[in-house]
């Protein structure tokens, strides 16, 4: 097969990604969901007019029967007549995406769960935990400080025991990675516990949160870790995974695989930091959705230094399911543009090109994740 017929039908492995949304949308609700930024749009400005909001109405707007060129409004008009039902079945079975693992821990009211993304896209779901997530349950469970780790690891090996294929870190958020992370003791946990309480369960406390990373680590399965673009919660220089340079060489001896999630601008980093450390892998997902047409850079950038075994294939889809038909349907153009003139120019051959497309699109998830 051509390598370009490949890139076109490979089902995919989506590594990270999140449910899509289950209640119709309008035309404000939809405009605020396909951006990273919880704040209201600039006056006269619209989502639309964006990276993702080009590509959203170039490539999704036929699955929705419309032809040519259609406005926001026309689009949202059209989504509504459909249905959320009907919208959600046919963009999620567009993409391609054969495997979900999905992130349980984010606004996950209106979304469509495990069973459902399931059943709406024709795929299997698998459950990656949210560590803060778990948490944030057990303080509001009023876990003392002192029982706090070992409810927290027994809660891990049953998730874990119950099909669980990975876990989630998102320090990126809550401190950014210029903190302490090496393994807390008992006593500075318990300290950090105090301090938590005190003020809010939502957690943020440096220590604790670097005590949630070797839990992560602790549980065995593939940790993954946030870095780079993302919320605006996030301040993007301290989202360096470069940053975490202590951190993953501390865990390099334990054997627990660690992902570092989407990545962009620091994709390169990245990158880097794949080829020096065995446990250490990443993706570039997220990125090519909101970069539009530019994600081919982006994915080529992601072909530099790592070895091809080192890296995956995630949308990072949170809601609209049109970020999960993007976020393949993207990668599946920027993948046939940049392998696509690598071979044409006799950098690589086709077959070389291929084996890489099979590994990024499944394979290496399917080893990592014991899928
Ligand atoms: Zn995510």
């Amino acid at each position: 097969m051509a390598v370009t017929d490949l890139i076109a039908e490979i089902p995919l492995v989506d590594h990270h990604v999140h449910g899509a949304l289950r209640a119709p949308l309008d035309l404000a609700t939809f405009e605020s969901v396909i951006t990273e930024s919880d704040r209201p749009a600039a006056p006269g400005v619209s989502s639309f007019d964006s990276p993702v909001g080009f590509a959203l109405l170039r490539f999704c707007a036929p699955l929705l029967d419309l032809q040519g060129d259609v406005s926001g409004v026309e689009y949202v008009t059209r989504r509504l007549e459909i249905g959320p039902d009907e919208v959600n079945r046919r963009l999620l079975r567009a993409s391609g995406i054969a495997t979900y693992l999905i992130d349980s821990g984010f606004s996950t009211e209106g979304l469509l769960d495990l069973d459902e993304m399931a059943a709406t896209g024709g795929a299997q779901t698998r459950e990656v935990v949210r560590l803060e997530a778990v948490a944030e349950r057990l303080l509001a469970e009023e876990t003392s400080p002192r029982a706090f780790a070992d409810a927290l690891a027994s809660d891990l090996e049953a998730a874990v025991a119950h099909g669980a294929v990975g876990t989630k870190s998102i320090l990126a958020y809550r401190a950014g990675f210029d903190v302490d992370t090496a393994r807390p003791d008992r006593d500075a946990l318990r300290t950090a516990l105090e301090t938590q309480l005190a003020r809010t369960t939502r957690v943020d406390e440096p220590v604790l949160l670097a005590h949630l990373l070797w839990a992560g680590i602790d549980a065995g399965v593939p940790l993954q870790i946030h870095c780079g673009f993302g919320d605006s919660d996030l301040t993007l220089h301290r989202a360096n995974p470069s940053l975490l340079t202590p951190f993953l060489r501390a865990s390099e001896s334990a054997g627990t695989p660690v992902v570092l999630l989407h990545c962009y601008p620091y994709h390169r980093e990245a990158a880097y930091l794949a080829q020096m450390l065995p446990h250490v892998y990443f993706d570039v997902g997220e990125a090519l959705n909101y970069a539009g047409a530019h994600s081919r850079q982006v994915v080529a950038e992601s072909f530099a230094l790592a070895p091809f075994g080192k890296q995956l294939f995630s949308s990072d889809a949170w809601g609209p399911a049109e970020l999960h038909l993007l976020g393949a349907t993207l990668w599946r153009r920027a993948m046939a543009r940049v392998l696509g003139e690598w071979v044409e120019c006799g950098d690589w051959s086709e077959a070389q090109a291929s084996r890489v497309v099979q590994m990024v699109a499944g394979e290496n998830a399917r080893r990592l994740y014991q899928l």
